[in-house]
């Protein structure tokens, strides 16, 4: 296991992070994690074909523009216009959607973020009231999709095993975005840690090699396919999806209400973080959040005193926070709002240089100052990444992996 100052910090699932995608503010990610309104939605079958997963690589808003294939696509007025140089790629029956005539590799963004990928490409633009964008969206079938997203969501010397177990989960997940999005969106996932990461077309071998061994297989209950939610580190304590992703009715399943027991990942250091906080500009954050979200136990915080989970779920996950301020004033928020607000992006703030990473969590106050230290990376549902390398490393199948990660579900094949 690397040490601590290898581990890659990199954003993981964070479930309920401030989520950028392309610098912008991925909204809809805030608003499904916020809202606890029961949402009905009817446990999804499984599919009979292979599915094409619509991956959307690049937002781009107000005038910005890419690249394709070394030639320009802008939105003007909320209407797409490319340079010629790459004009004959596109099928441009209207000028809000553009498709590529037949499938290929593209080549989107430049520099770092320059991505590439096989597949059909999908250029939409999105007005709505106030705002213009376009999104970059590739269709690619599951299978090959599925070692862009395994080489972006693990470490390349991981055990064959993680990336197996990662590759059902990641199937599983794909899949249900997929159908709850098909009539609903223009795409089913982005390429970030609001869903999974994906780095388009890779060599990895490791990953070429878990998709294969596991082709087709899915975590499935009772003829529906398990929305398998996944995280960096549970820190030892599972949560459950109704808890710590939304209360939609598709969690109301035995494979998301997490795990009996200490997971294996909770003596492990690099399950540990610390971070420090300004308090002022900390309390600043929670009021800005809770006034663009809705949330009235925040919104009135004054000055923060202290900080500390004071309830649990059934694992010992807690769930909710109280925050005392400097009228002893106790405002109890549910973890995942928590963390949403602790590391939401603020314009008129400076950005957060130290992540708070999960509710298992305690804090000091000293001056200014907010010492957090904590257990754990992500929102704590389903597979635990670095649970499952540890589980792989004491000849644990993926099989074997999937079951203690999602109590009951079935594993098959499509
Ligand atoms: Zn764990």
């Amino acid at each position: 296991m690397s040490t601590r100052n290898e581990i890659n910090r990199r954003e993981f699932v964070l479930g309920a992070s401030a989520v950028t995608v392309s610098g912008v503010l991925s909204a809809s990610a805030f608003t499904q994690i916020v809202s606890d309104k029961k949402q009905t939605i009817h446990p999804l079958t499984i599919p009979t074909e292979p599915v094409l997963v619509r991956v959307r690589v690049g937002r781009f808003r107000n005038g910005q523009r890419t690249t394709i294939n070394g030639g320009q696509v802008r939105a003007i007025d909320g209407v797409l216009q490319t340079t010629n140089s790459i004009k004959d790629l596109f099928n441009k029956d209207e000028d809000l959607h553009f498709v590529s005539h037949k499938k290929s590799t593209f080549t989107i963004g430049s520099g770092e973020k320059q991505k590439i990928v096989t597949g059909k490409l999908h250029v939409h633009a999105c007005n709505d009231n106030d705002d213009t964008a376009f999104d970059v969206v590739a269709h690619v079938p599951i299978e090959q999709y599925l070692p862009g997203v395994l080489a972006g969501e693990l470490y390349a010397h991981w055990h064959p095993d993680t990336f197996a177990a990662q590759a059902v989960a990641a199937r599983s997940y794909a899949i249900v975005q997929h159908l709850n999005r098909i009539d609903k969106s223009h795409f089913d996932v982005t390429d970030g840690p609001s869903s999974q990461m994906f780095l388009g077309d890779v060599t990895l071998e490791a990953a070429h090699n878990a998709a294969k061994v596991t082709q087709g297989v899915i975590l499935a209950w009772d003829s529906t396919v398990v929305p398998a939610y996944y995280s960096a580190c549970c820190g030892g304590r599972a949560a459950s999806a109704l808890d710590a992703i939304s209360t939609s009715t598709q969690h109301e399943i035995p494979p998301l209400f997490g795990r009996k027991g200490k997971d294996v990942c909770h003596s492990l250091e690099s399950a540990t973080w610390r971070a420090t906080r300004s308090s002022r500009m900390f309390r600043m954050r929670l009021n800005d959040y809770a006034k663009r979200f809705k949330i009235p136990e925040l919104e009135s915080l004054r000055s923060v005193r202290s900080i500390e989970p004071c309830e649990f779920n059934k694992h010992g996950r807690p769930t909710k926070l109280a925050i005392r301020d400097r009228r002893r004033k106790r405002h109890y928020v549910n973890a995942r709002n928590f963390l949403s607000a602790a590391n939401a992006s603020v314009s008129a703030l400076p950005s957060t240089t130290e992540t708070i990473w999960s509710s298992t969590l305690s804090c000091t106050k000293s001056g200014n100052e907010l010492s957090f230290e904590g257990r754990g990376m992500g929102h704590g549902v389903g597979l635990c990444q670095y649970g499952a390398q540890e589980l792989a490393g004491q000849n644990k199948s993926w099989e074997s992996i999937l079951q203690w990660y999602y109590p009951q579900a079935s594993i098959q094949a499509i």
